[in-house]
């Protein structure tokens, strides 16, 4: 007979356990919860035994002295836990987890799982990736959309990089390769359309049209081709892009629109990045301009005329206040320009009389074929010396007869007077 029953000395092993208890009170109570399973138990037929707690995880229980326990074990038992056998610590674990009480470790920060002071972290299992970038989340941090929705892919678009998220609504598979995708914006920014109706094309180049008192460009986009190119820094240079509006308005301005126009465009190209190694824009000789205006607008100016409008158009400026950049800039373009103004005025002036003799002979040769008509209705436009072509201006109804069968009349005409001859475009 024992008043008191002998104390049986077990092990817990929680080390397959994943609600580690923090305190005695919840290891007794863990006790509490085996005790009467255990009671069942013969601890000679095994010592070490495992309970199954289902998403729990499982719990050993380790006799240590089987041969001294009571046989059977019984309500009046007393239990002395000697040893717990813990999960190693795990520093990185789970919020989410820790939530349920289960100690998971968790490879991936949730930046929107606040410990403190650091980030929470966020288990394989819970670890939430969208497209677009190798980012996780917890399951109740994944990023939503600006409509609310749950975002499903990272941006990666050039206002984004892959800093935003969006939903499946809200995002524009890329045309070549569905796998990717953009927001609305970044779309548009990546593969804007051509303003072009109808045309399926990127619109890749922006409208140039811009004027001095309005400098922020019309920017319709336009693609490749459909984009016109207003050739006014020669026929080596990019000109200016223009939409199909913008191009058909040319032949309706003013001589004076048409300077400010590439006056303006000429400022916004040369205030275009700030590197000093960037090629200097300039404004177009007015041998150039004249062209530009007999093309564009089949307005014939001799240079001194160009000149007056430039200069005019440098007076008007300079009474202007304030004298913002773009004003300033465009000042010192038209400043820069005044040199190379005078000196194509001189030496246009030298070539319309080296021009006006062959001119001259040209006429004394239609008149010798008795062409009289022709010989009174040709006039005069340009010549170059260096290209040694002479411009000649024809009314339309007269060209095809000037020209010839296959231009056959104007090169035995080039012939006699010895230089090329050209009709003026326009
Ligand atoms: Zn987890
Ligand atoms: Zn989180
Ligand atoms: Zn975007
Ligand atoms: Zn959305
Ligand atoms: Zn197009
Ligand atoms: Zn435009």
């Amino acid at each position: 007979m024992t008043q008191h029953a002998p104390v049986v000395p077990v092990t817990l092993d929680l080390r397959e356990f994943r609600r580690a208890p923090r305190s005695t009170d919840e290891c007794l109570a863990l006790w509490e919860r085996l005790e009467p399973a255990v009671l069942t138990l013969d601890p000679l037929a095994g010592p070490r035994v495992r309970f199954d707690l289902g998403d729990e995880g499982e719990v050993g229980v380790w006799f240590l002295d089987p041969a001294t326990a009571p046989r059977p074990l019984g309500a009046a038992t007393r239990f002395a836990i000697r040893g717990v056998l813990e999960p190693p610590e795990i520093r990185h674990a789970c919020t989410t987890c820790r939530a349920a009480r289960i100690t998971t470790y968790a490879p991936y920060k949730c930046p929107g799982c606040d410990e403190g002071q650091r980030m929470g972290r966020v288990c394989e299992a819970h670890a939430v990736f969208l497209d677009g970038s190798l980012r996780a989340s917890c399951p109740s941090h994944t990023p939503a959309c600006r409509c609310g929705t749950k975002a499903v892919a990272w941006c990666g678009g050039p206002n984004c990089r892959t800093r935003k998220a969006w939903c499946e609504t809200h995002l524009r598979r890329h045309p070549g390769d569905p796998t990717v995708a953009d927001c609305e914006d970044c779309y548009a920014e990546r593969f804007p359309a051509c303003e072009h109706e109808r045309c399926t094309g990127s619109g890749y180049i922006r409208c140039e049209h811009r004027t001095l008192s309005a400098m922020k460009p019309c920017g319709r986009r336009i693609c490749t081709e459909h984009a016109r190119r207003w050739q006014v820094y020669g026929s080596y240079n990019r000109g200016l892009a223009l939409c199909t509006p913008h191009h058909q308005q040319l032949s309706s301005t003013s001589p004076e629109g048409l300077i400010d126009m590439i006056l303006a465009g000429t400022v916004a190209r040369s205030g275009r990045g700030r590197s000093a190694t960037r090629r200097r824009v300039q404004l177009p000789r007015i041998s150039i301009v004249r062209h530009i205006l007999i093309n564009t607008r089949r307005t014939v100016l001799d240079m001194e005329a160009i000149d007056r409008l430039f200069t005019a158009l440098e007076q008007g400026l300079s009474g202007r206040t304030p004298r913002d950049t773009n004003l300033s800039t465009a000042l010192d373009l038209l400043a820069g320009h005044r040199a190379s103004r005078h000196e194509d005025i001189e030496r246009f002036r030298e070539q319309h009389v080296e021009g006006r003799g062959h001119y001259d002979r040209l006429l004394q040769e239609l008149r010798r074929g008795g062409r009289h008509e022709l010989a009174g209705a040709v006039e005069f436009s340009d010549f170059r010396p260096r290209s040694r072509i002479l411009f000649v201006r024809v009314p339309e109804h007269l060209q095809g007869v000037f020209r010839g069968k296959g231009g056959s009349s104007v090169r035995q005409l080039e012939q006699r007077v010895g230089v090329k001859i050209q009709v003026e475009r326009g």
